[in-house]
């Protein structure tokens, strides 16, 4: 099965916005429009768990990017990135792990499991891709994910020359 990233977009920046309620800046954009083979509930909830934490662990004010991206080589990569809080380079290894949350009492005010990192793991996982993080305390972070060019499919635009304009 084949899911247009443009509708996993779509989809993502309606709960993006939804949760943000307009404290944040939000920014998305697709370069290169394209399907992924995949489950496209899975591929939902990995995204949306991506910028769940985003927007959660972003002060109001704060900027979010969701970026989809066609590489040279036929991969492609979805980058979720955000100017918040960051994540020390001791965590890094066991973030997705389940239940894993990093600081207790400041996630206790934020309110989540620790789940949602190991299901985008798992995710991920599943579709062949890989899952990279990339974060410093303070700045932000940025993760993304990347899916090998087997599992991508370019949609080219339909030129309009090909488009014919009346049956003659
Ligand atoms: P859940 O997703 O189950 O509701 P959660 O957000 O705490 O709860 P994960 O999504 O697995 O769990 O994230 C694990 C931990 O990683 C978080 O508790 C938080 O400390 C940290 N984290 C995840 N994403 C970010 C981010 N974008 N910025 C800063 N910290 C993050
Ligand atoms: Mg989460």
């Amino acid at each position: 099965r084949w899911v247009p990233v443009s509708r996993l977009m779509r989809t993502v920046e309606g709960d993006a916005l939804t949760l943000s309620q307009g404290r944040h800046e939000l920014r998305f954009r697709t370069e290169g429009e394209a399907m992924i083979a995949g489950a496209e509930a899975e591929l939902l909830s990995a995204l949306g768990n991506l910028v769940t934490n985003a927007v959660r662990y972003t002060q109001e004010g704060g900027c979010i990017d969701v970026r989809w991206t066609v590489r040279p080589d036929g991969s492609g990569e979805f980058s979720v990135k955000d100017t918040g809080i960051g994540i020390a380079k001791e965590h890094l290894p066991r973030l997705t792990e389940r239940f894993y949350r990093v600081d207790g009492s400041r996630s206790r005010e934020t309110g989540g499991t620790g789940l949602g990192l190991s299901i985008v793991k798992h995710v991920v996982q599943r579709h062949g891709g890989e899952l990279d993080i990339h974060s410093e305390p303070g700045k932000g972070s940025e993760f993304r994910i990347i899916f090998p060019a087997l599992r991508v499919q370019r949609v080219e635009p339909v030129a309009s020359s090909s488009v014919p304009l009346s049956a003659s």
